[in-house]
């Protein structure tokens, strides 16, 4: 059975599936949760390992995802992570499966996440200082997350990826510094910009570092030459950094989105198929799920909802509404 992929009507195709674990969380980062957390899904309401695993088994086998990403929330705070990932392994041994993580708990799990069948981590990181990793996160563990980090990269995760959003006024004059310790511990750094999808609506334009600001504090310490291979769907535009070869990226969502390339669909914690970020509509899985429904209904029901996906993520529109979700309840 030749699977018929997830295709939309601008001509795109989704083969890259993020898929939530968890909304919960053991960080709270400013850009993404209130201090206080959030009123955390119903345990009732969040897709079991099996459920989660059939609609892993779905995609693969009959729309084409070639890819896929567990993420939250915290994917580590799953207790069903290492299993989901045993099983996603034997069913589909060539699949690439990878999480994005703050990287809490990794040192412990990393060799076994790895022998389960995990490819490659995704970390996310914004400061070497601890003072500063406390204030963004309201966490004094950054101790863990670079053990945690090197733990991934010595358990044969790599290449790692560390994801860092620059904050006005916190950590943007440290860029170079993080960059610098990155590529001494052979990580690659990206650096996202900050986008709406805070918990506590606090985004705003005028405060968020732009790419092209991150590559002015960069260039202070660095020489950075835009790195020749094509970008094509991967959101970030890669430099070598002083000749090489080690690269920095920048991931530039809001001034300069990649959305005439996106190949990514999500899946929520609770079973919504959400075919971008920044989507206004959902579309229910686990009802299917729960209402018995075939592999092929169910199928169906998520090649409909890609087909709605809307051109771009619209946050230039005047008319553009920061998504009811915040990122934790998306799946970042
Ligand atoms: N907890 C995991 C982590 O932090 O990697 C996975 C979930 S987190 C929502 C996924 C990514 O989204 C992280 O790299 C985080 O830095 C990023 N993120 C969260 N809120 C963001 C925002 N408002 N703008 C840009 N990136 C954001
Ligand atoms: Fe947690 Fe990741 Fe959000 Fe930070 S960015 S609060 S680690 S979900």
């Amino acid at each position: 059975m030749l699977p018929l992929p997830l295709a939309d009507r601008y001509g795109r195709v989704a083969t890259d599936l993020r898929v939530s674990l968890t909304d919960r969380c053991n960080l709270r980062c400013s850009y993404c949760m209130p201090p206080e957390g959030l009123d955390w899904l119903p345990t009732d309401q969040v897709l079991t390992d099996d459920e989660v695993v059939r609609l892993v088994d779905i995609g693969v086998s009959r729309l084409g995802v070639e890819e896929v990403r567990f993420t939250g929330g915290e994917p580590l705070v799953r207790r069903g992570l290492m299993d989901i990932v045993r099983r996603v392994h034997e069913a589909h041994p060539d699949l690439e499966q990878s999480i994005t993580t703050n990287a809490l708990g990794l040192a412990r799990t990393a060799h076994a996440l790895k022998e389960a069948g995990l490819t490659r981590v995704n970390a996310s990181l914004d400061t070497i200082r601890r003072d500063t990793f406390a204030q963004i996160t309201l966490r004094d563990r950054l101790d863990d997350v670079i053990a945690g980090l090197a733990a991934a990269r010595d358990a044969g995760l790599g290449p790692v990826k560390v994801n860092a959003v620059l904050l006005r006024g916190h950590n943007e004059d440290q860029a170079a510094e993080l960059l610098a310790w990155a590529l001494g511990e052979g990580y690659e750094l990206r650096f996202i910009e900050q986008m709406p999808l805070d918990a506590q609506h606090g985004w705003s334009r005028e405060r968020m570092v732009t790419a092209e600001e991150t590559l002015a504090l960069l260039e202070r310490s660095f020489t950075l030459t835009a790195a020749e291979e094509p970008r094509g769907s991967a959101p970030a535009e890669l430099f070598t950094v002083d000749g090489g070869p080690g690269t920095v990226g920048i991931i530039a969502s809001v001034t300069r989105p990649f959305c005439g390339a996106c190949d990514r669909v999500r899946l929520t914690a609770d079973g919504q198929v959400r075919t971008c970020l920044f989507a206004r509509e959902e579309s229910d899985l686990r009802a299917s799920l729960r209402g018995g429904a075939s592999d092929e209904e169910i199928a169906e029901r998520w090649r409909t909802a890609m087909w709605g996906k809307a051109a771009g993520h619209g946050i230039d529109d005047p008319s553009f509404l920061q998504p009811d979700r915040p990122m934790s309840a998306i799946g970042g």
